[in-house]
């Protein structure tokens, strides 16, 4: 496992409770996926914010990650880069993402599934364009797809571009009218197993963390479930802080870490400035958590 030492993490403010902490945000994106700032632009706000550590996550891809690399050693930034990515995994009908931290983005067989990922984005992406012309919008998919340029393919490009061309109200309502799952253009992706996502992520060296648990709409007998497959499958740790969420849905997730013995993970899940979150921002692990860089230090 590439170990960071105490070291490389300079920043962070080790105080007795051992959680208070620099400024730390594990979730991130760029254009690269579904974000909108490129990696570079992605840096100077992180810098801009006085974040220590960051780490970007794209779905499905690493692409971000060199030339973010480049750019910090480049104008000499004081940013810890963790390098990320987020996988979509399939699990019950539902996606699931496994977010992977300080992974070797070359190791062989993280490349290889990012490749199988990649293809599952293109083909689901042609059938959606499919469906998508025959709801009338049929130039949906070439639009998407420049927009996408030679980043991940998402479904926040459809819900892009069929905002920008007035089809929608928000790109929200991209997603509950057309995309969203169940929808006229809904399309089944054909992603990885959480199993295989984690195996991956733990080849190429890397933590497994269990992406915004809160948001994928689950009963709390099925969340459960979920956090026991995960645990099962050798995961690392869950995302207990997130900005859209509560004081009591951070204590709820820190119970499952307790529990079931997983380290606790935080991030904005940034992919663009809002007024709702931006990096870094309300981003403190609560008492009792045990930090998921603790294994780096
Ligand atoms: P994909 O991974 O291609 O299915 O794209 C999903 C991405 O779309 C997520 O990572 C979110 O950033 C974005 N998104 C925005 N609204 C929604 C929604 N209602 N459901 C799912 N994804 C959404
Ligand atoms: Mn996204
Ligand atoms: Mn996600
Ligand atoms: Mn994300």
């Amino acid at each position: 496992m590439a170990l960071l030492s105490t070291v490389d993490f300079p920043h962070i403010i080790k105080k007795t409770d051992g959680i208070s902490h620099g400024r730390i945000d594990l979730h991130s994106h760029t254009h690269c996926s579904d974000g909108e700032l490129s990696p570079q632009a992605l840096i100077d706000r992180a810098w801009n914010y006085q974040i220590d550590v960051l780490a970007i996550t794209d779905h499905d891809t690493t692409q971000a990650l060199d030339i973010a690399d480049a750019y910090i050693k480049e104008k000499n930034v004081p940013i810890k880069l963790i390098p990320g990515i987020e996988i979509s995994t399939a699990w019950h009908g539902f996606e699931i993402h496994i977010v992977g931290l300080n992974v070797d983005k070359n190791h062989a067989d993280l490349m290889q599934l990012i490749s199988e990922q990649q293809n599952a984005r293109e083909i689901r992406a042609e059938l959606m364009g499919e469906k998508l012309a025959k709801c009338g919008f049929d130039d949906v998919y070439d639009k998407a797809l420049s927009l996408a340029g030679k980043g991940s393919i998402t479904r926040a490009h459809f819900a892009r571009v069929l905002h920008q061309q007035g089809h929608v109200s928000t790109m929200q309502k991209a997603f509950d009218k057309f995309i969203g799952k169940g929808q006229r253009a809904f399309v089944k992706p054909n992603w990885c197993s959480i199993e295989h996502a984690i195996s991956v992520i733990h080849q190429a060296g890397g933590t497994a963390v269990m992406a915004h648990p809160i948001r994928y709409d689950l009963s709390a007998k099925w969340l459960r479930r979920l956090i026991v497959q995960f645990k099962e499958d050798q995961g690392d740790g869950l995302e207990v802080v997130l900005p859209q969420m509560n004081q009591q849905q951070r204590q709820t997730m820190l119970n499952y870490c307790l529990e079931y013995n997983l380290l606790a993970s935080l991030g904005s899940d940034f992919h663009r400035p809002s007024k709702w979150s931006d990096l870094g921002r309300h981003l403190t692990l609560p008492d009792g958590a045990i930090p998921i860089w603790k294994q780096w230090a």
